[in-house]
């Protein structure tokens, strides 16, 4: 495939006299991991909403590999290969972590209620391969040895990887994470950090990411896209992006240059 994965094209979201997002443009390449960065109310939750079918656009388009998706429900976009875990995490909490997964994993593997009812064969080879493929899907966020605990339980880094996990059973090619690093402590951004990368590497995934957490965004991003007050303001690599101008005075009574992490 030559062209981008995401094209975001001139996009606008209204919420009644607010202007969320403003002719906001942006191409995601395959294969990229690309972070959307910007201060608080700048417009990054929105953009995901917007991508994921939750708003739908007052302005412009998407397109995934040039198809239109603006306009399509939140489950035909999944179907057509995006998922996304939320800023707040949103885990079936007294289930355990191979359950959340299972669940995710659901609509490949489902063989009907009668099926289930009478428990047959085909119901449980297929229950079978629903867990071996959520274990498969556990280790690849470095949860292998927590299959059994109750989401609640984990520790809250280990809460966001397994919410990553479930988005990963849906089988995307485009996973958007909210915030992932949002309180986590150095030692776990650089396991989620090691995690992504992995991800895009050995899944072949495109990842776009919201984030504050500039350990995270300056080491894992090839692209940065910077809003704020809904337009975007800035974007390149890190390296550029850390240096723009506009960007630091943005992020200005965040001590912008420790902010972003230069
Ligand atoms: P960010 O994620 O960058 O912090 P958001 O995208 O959540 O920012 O919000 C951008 C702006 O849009 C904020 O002013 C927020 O209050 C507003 N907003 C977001 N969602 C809604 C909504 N559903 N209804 C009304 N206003 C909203
Ligand atoms: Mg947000």
């Amino acid at each position: 495939m030559t062209g981008p994965l995401l094209t975001i094209d001139k996009v606008t979201v209204r919420f009644g006299g607010l202007t969320a997002l403003q002719d906001v443009s942006l191409q995601v390449a395959p294969g990229a991991i690309h972070a959307v960065i910007g201060p608080n109310g700048a417009g990054k939750s929105t953009l995901l909403n917007v991508i994921s079918g939750i708003y739908p656009v007052g302005g412009g388009s998407v397109a995934l590999c040039g198809e239109r998706i603006d306009g399509l429900a939140p489950h035909a976009i999944l179907r057509r290969g995006i998922a996304r875990t939320f800023q707040n995490t949103e885990l079936f909490g007294e289930m355990s972590a191979l359950e959340n997964v299972m669940v995710g994993l659901d609509r490949h593997h489902a063989c009907g209620p009668f099926a289930a009812a009478i428990h047959s064969a085909a119901w449980r080879r297929s229950e079978e391969a629903a867990r071996a493929e959520a274990r498969r899907l556990l280790a690849l966020v470095g949860l292998a040895d927590a299959e059994n605990a109750a989401a609640a339980a984990l520790p809250f880094g280990k809460q966001r990887r397994l919410e990553i996990a479930r988005a990963l059973a849906t089988r995307p090619r485009l996973l958007l994470l909210d915030e992932p690093a949002a309180g986590l402590r150095a030692l776990e951004v650089e396991a989620l950090n090691r995690i992504l990368l992995d991800l895009r590497a050995e899944q072949g995934l495109t990842i776009v990411v919201i984030d504050h957490v500039m350990a995270l965004v300056m080491a894992i991003s090839d692209r940065i896209t910077v809003l704020n007050f809904g337009t975007r303001i800035a974007e390149g690599p890190p390296d550029e992006v850390r240096r723009s101008p506009q960007v630091i005075k943005a992020y200005m009574g965040e001590r912008a240059s420790h902010a972003l992490g230069s």
